[in-house]
């Protein structure tokens, strides 16, 4: 990945690709004092831009450190790293970390650093398998308490548990983990929102020890507009069992179907297919606008 062609956003310049390094002293690398954003641009339009660059500075807010750029310049800096790699569809990651100039737990005065990369991404799971659905394994580990550790940041550190559960949910056949959370309630998925229906009605975790998803409050609002019953609470896994359609929600994930959770089974019915067609018209609204006039 870290040899192709173009350029990365990386302090305030437009530096190739494959000389965008960092020391092996790195903070962010020793002790994850590091943030991050995932981003996609559909037809040349950043989904939700600023909603991403608010919270990639909120997140660093939490971890104690302030990144170096004002909302509006990480926007642009966004920006320039799409027109630098001449997409007009494709993923964006936005990243600050603490810097390599002292080395210990405490590095109040290194450098925090800021980059964006930007590189075509089309689906985040098997086109195939997330038509049926895909299969999500059910991780060892729990979303930590907010107590633990800061839950609502988009951090670095907090991906540990997620590499590790989607890794072993990867080595026994499954495309992701469903995550539980500290009280044992279902929590998320290792990078993505979790939505389930019952009798017609929607049901989803209340976020309260892991992100509101920019793309689960997005689905939120469409399925409001379409009228649907939304409930936001607590979910038990003993109530896995009786919902009917599942799926997941991210900016990379966008809207993905759920065929299996561990022994149950789901089957990808009329309002996963609604709301995924809601979400693609959401973030691509010339597209729709095209394919609703052909
Ligand atoms: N939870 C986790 C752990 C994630 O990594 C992501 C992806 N950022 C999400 C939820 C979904 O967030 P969003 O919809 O803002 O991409």
């Amino acid at each position: 990945f870290d040899k192709r062609d173009g350029f990365i956003w990386f302090n305030g310049e437009l530096v190739p690709w494959a000389d965008a390094k960092i020391h092996v002293l790195t903070h962010g690398l020793h002790y994850a004092s590091c943030v991050f954003e995932g981003c996609r641009m559909y037809g040349g339009e950043i989904f939700k831009l600023r909603e991403h660059s608010e919270r990639l500075i909120r997140s660093a807010e939490i971890l104690g450190f302030e990144i170096p750029y004002s909302v509006e310049e990480i926007d642009a800096a966004c920006i320039a790293a799409v027109r630098a790699q001449k997409l007009t569809d494709g993923y964006l990651r936005p990243v600050a970390w603490r810097g390599s100039e002292m080395m210990g737990v405490s590095a109040q005065k290194n450098k925090i650093n800021f980059a964006v990369a930007a590189w075509e991404w089309p689906s985040y799971f098997d086109p195939e398998q997330r038509k049926k659905g895909i299969r999500l394994d059910i991780a060892k580990y729990k979303r930590p308490s907010p107590e633990t550790a800061p839950s609502m940041a988009k951090a670095a550190g907090l991906y540990m548990i997620c590499t590790i559960s989607k890794h072993a949910a990867e080595n026994r056949g499954y495309a992701d983990a469903l995550m539980y959370d500290y009280r044992g309630y279902v929590a998320e998925a290792t990078g993505a929102n979790i939505f389930f229906v019952k009798d017609g009605v929607i049901h989803t975790p209340k976020p309260d020890c892991f992100l509101d998803g920019i793309t689960r409050q997005t689905v939120v609002e469409l399925a409001k507009a379409r009228g649907y019953e939304i409930l936001e609470r607590h979910i038990m896994p003993d109530e896995l069992p009786t919902f009917s359609e599942c799926f997941i929600t991210g900016t990379a994930a966008e809207v993905t179907p759920v065929g299996e959770i561990g022994p149950h089974r789901y089957t990808p019915g009329q309002i996963t297919a609604t709301l995924f067609g809601d979400y693609m018209a959401a973030v691509n609204p010339k597209q729709a606008a095209k394919a609703a006039s052909a």
